[in-house]
């Protein structure tokens, strides 16, 4: 059903998106594959479709599951489960890594240094021609990415038959952990092929919800499904949402949108968290229609009732913009800008 509000898992279920999923599945070929796009906007429908699709085997670790400061423990946990439903196939190579036990269904790895080695895993599973992709990639920053960077660089080279895909909504952290135009980094300079989802224009996204209503045997008022497509600028997540609340009998569209904008709310004070309280005052003024450098400067200057030195405030800025809510002043979701008024 296409307003099921999970991610997509086969191509009947995913509106559009052909031409993404079959470079995706071609794009294989090369080592490293990134996907790209804001929060909502098909990202994991559409790697979990292609590799449904793909004739080899995957391995899908969603990096959401570690924490900011995760380490060893909690990498290797995340990777035990997600190889747990593969055990049947790979449980025999798996075997024989260092510092790995399979015990019946479960799998453990020894998480110390000097333990199991994310660089010996993956020579192994390279005779096994494996995908593997992670989901919101981003979040492999902080204290243990240099050894994810590492390992990857490693099967970069020698792992000539392992492909990696990346997802990520926060492009510009996404790029920073790889650290490709960084000489420090083991991936400096490589090449990595990406696939941009872009957002559905107005014909498509119209389209979108007539499929999706009629699919649930409702008829809805064209003129209601013009203002919505209006207010949610062709993100198919918040479609999807639209679409359901309706089937749920909330028929007003101000209802829906409030609803939205408090879902959004949660997640970006979750994004800022650790980060001061100059990014949502910085956010607040972009939302409240600061358009330059100089007015979002004064803006947060009138309010902390301090000058802030343009250094900091450009940080902040460029931050933002890696986190990809703005770009140029202007918010890339409209229900992210509607919600961080509330900041
Ligand atoms: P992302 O991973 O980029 O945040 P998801 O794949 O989770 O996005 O999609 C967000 C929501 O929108 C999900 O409910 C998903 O089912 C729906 N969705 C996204 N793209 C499509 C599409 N092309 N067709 C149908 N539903 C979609
Ligand atoms: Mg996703």
């Amino acid at each position: 059903m296409l307003f099921d509000d999970r991610p997509k898992e086969d191509r009947k279920a995913l509106f559009d998106r052909e031409k993404e999923v079959d470079e995706l599945k071609k794009s294989l070929k090369h080592p490293i594959t990134v996907v790209t796009g804001i929060r909502r906007i098909g990202k994991t429908s559409v790697l979990k479709v292609s590799l449904k699709e793909i004739r080899r085997e995957s391995l899908l670790l969603d990096a959401r599951g570690l924490g900011p400061n995760y380490g060893r423990r909690e990498f290797f946990n995340l990777l035990a489960n997600s190889l747990r439903p593969s055990l049947p196939t790979l449980g025999e190579i798996l075997k024989s890594v260092k510092g790995v036990r399979i015990a019946g269904l479960e799998i453990e790895f020894e998480w110390r240094k000097g333990g199991a080695s994310l660089v010996e895993l993956f020579d192994r599973l390279n005779e096994r021609k494996l995908v593997i992709a992670i989901d919101e990639a981003q979040r492999l920053r902080g204290p243990f990415s240099e050894e994810v960077r590492s390992a990857l660089a490693h099967a970069y080279d020698y792992d000539r038959d392992l492909s990696f895909i990346l997802t990520g909504s926060e492009v510009g952290l996404l790029y920073d952990f790889l650290g490709i135009e960084d000489p420090n980094s083991p991936l400096y300079g490589r090449y990595l092929h990406e696939i941009r989802l872009e957002r559905f224009d107005g014909q498509r996204s119209l389209e979108f919800l007539e499929r999706g209503f009629e699919e649930a045997g409702v008829r809805v008022p064209r003129e209601l499904l013009i203002r919505a497509v209006e207010e949610l600028d062709g993100i198919p997540g918040w479609l999807t949402f639209f679409g359901n609340s309706y089937l749920a009998g909330r028929e007003d569209l101000n209802s829906i949108k409030r609803m939205a904008v408090q879902l959004a709310l949660n997640e970006l004070r979750s994004l800022l968290s650790g980060r001061g309280p100059r990014f949502p005052l910085v956010l607040r003024a972009i939302a409240e229609g600061r358009g330059s450098w100089t007015e979002v400067k004064q803006y947060v200057e009138e309010r902390e009732g301090r000058t802030v030195s343009s250094s900091v405030l450009q940080n902040v800025l460029e931050t933002l913009e890696k986190m990809s809510l703005v770009k140029d002043y202007t918010f890339l979701d409209p229900i992210y800008k509607a919600a961080s008024r509330f900041l």
